[in-house]
């Protein structure tokens, strides 16, 4: 079952999957619902807003979180994966969805996008015939251009004569431009503004050529937190702070990754005293372990901050995460027994692991690194956005 499935079956209505392992991921939609909010008041009301979903929404399951980021002002939706956009408007979605580069440029594909309804982006020469290669009705098109992460795109040298050949094309529909800078977290600023301006150098040569593009969009999370709207133009494609808010919160904000959690199945008490040092955790004779059936095929390797709760109180791990387990050194819950909640990430009874502090621990770049490793196995559960009616 891939990632969408597994996501819109646990907002199906009665869902509950009561034969699956006890491991669950809380996502917290309200918290989704106000950083898209804080983007909005950010670019104004007449910027447009497409909300970039990839990744199966950066780990946080694409559908819920789609329906979410429209009701809270979003204009329009961005994937990477043409199955996930067949999905969304196959569940309904009916605003905007441009689909990234990312499937091999063949007439199959083609034929999908326009079949759906969905924007396809051009973003080479092969790409461009590919596309145009379809017979019938024309095909909406966004055209991608690299200003600098020498990626996917149409090089910014070359641009404009594309971008004139696309818009005069009545196979094609031209709906935007966009080009997305990538630099070092270290990089020089400069950087930034020097790939801004060629993006620039490409609006004004083509709008020297006399050809109008409704949309040019150039500003991701990265870029609304370092210039403010600056670089906003007439559109913004921010994805990663549709999840994390854009100026740093402390430890306590809302996050969507709300709570990972699983249960103990097993306690022990160690029995043997051969060979302690060979053991892969600081074992002792007497000491008491519990082990919870979420190992590192669930992400578990990735995610951890290097103790969990038990009992509302910190036990650490008891040497690596393994395949399908996890062990814990119980020393510190001595009342703990089986079918206990064991909290990976969030709260229980007055303690807290933050998702901050398991990026931390992993010294990984941002909550998004962890979500994107839960799991399809690992049950979805969405806290909704309390301020928005079910659907
Ligand atoms: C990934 C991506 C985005 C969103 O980037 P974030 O850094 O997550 O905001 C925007 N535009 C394009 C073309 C992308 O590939």
């Amino acid at each position: 079952m891939s990632d969408w499935r597994a996501a819109m079956t646990d907002i199906a209505p009665g869902a509950d999957r009561p034969l699956a392992r006890p491991n669950v991921f809380e996502i917290d939609l309200a918290a989704v619902a106000s950083c898209t909010r804080a983007i909005r008041d950010l670019i104004g009301p007449r910027v447009h807003f497409t909300a970039t979903l990839k990744a199966n929404a950066y780990g946080y399951g694409v559908l819920p979180v789609a329906r979410t980021v429209l009701r809270a002002s979003a204009d329009a939706l961005a994937l990477a994966n043409l199955e996930d956009a067949v999905a969304l408007r196959e569940a309904g979605i009916r605003e905007p969805i441009l689909v990234y580069a990312g499937v091999l440029p063949d007439t199959a594909c083609a034929a999908a996008l326009r079949d759906h309804d969905l924007t396809a982006t051009l973003h080479s020469e092969e790409s461009r015939r590919a596309h145009a290669a379809l017979a019938g009705p024309p095909l909406k098109v966004a055209v991608k251009v690299d200003i600098g992460p020498e990626r996917i795109g149409v090089p910014a040298s070359t641009a404009a004569g594309f971008i004139q050949r696309v818009a005069g094309d009545p196979r094609f529909r031209l709906e935007a431009v966009n080009a997305h800078p990538n630099l070092p977290a270290d990089a020089d600023p400069e950087a930034l503004a020097w790939q801004y301006r060629r993006f620039l150098h490409v609006r004004d040569a083509v709008a020297r050529l006399g050809v109008n593009v409704p949309r040019w969009v150039l500003a991701s999370s990265r870029v609304l937190r370092l210039t403010g709207t600056a670089m906003a133009l007439n559109a913004v494609d921010p994805g990663d702070a549709l999840f994390s808010p854009l100026h740093s919160a402390d430890d306590t904000a809302p996050s969507p990754f709300h709570r990972l959690s699983s249960r103990l199945i097993q306690v022990r008490t160690v029995e043997r005293d051969a060979y302690l040092a060979d053991a892969n955790f600081a074992m002792r004779p007497g000491m008491r372990v519990g082990i919870f059936p979420l190992g590192y095929s669930d992400g578990m390797r990735a995610l951890h901050a290097g103790c969990v709760l038990v009992n509302g109180r910190r036990v650490p791990l008891a040497g690596p995460p393994a395949l399908e387990y996890t062990r814990v050194d119980l020393t510190q819950a001595p009342g703990a027994m089986v079918g206990d909640e064991v909290v990976v990430v969030g709260a229980q009874g007055g303690e807290r692991i933050s998702p901050a502090e398991a990026v931390r621990h992993q010294g990984a770049a941002r909550v998004a690194d962890l979500a994107m490793q839960v799991g399809p196995g690992v049950v979805r559960r969405y806290l909704p956005d309390a301020a928005q009616a079910p659907d």
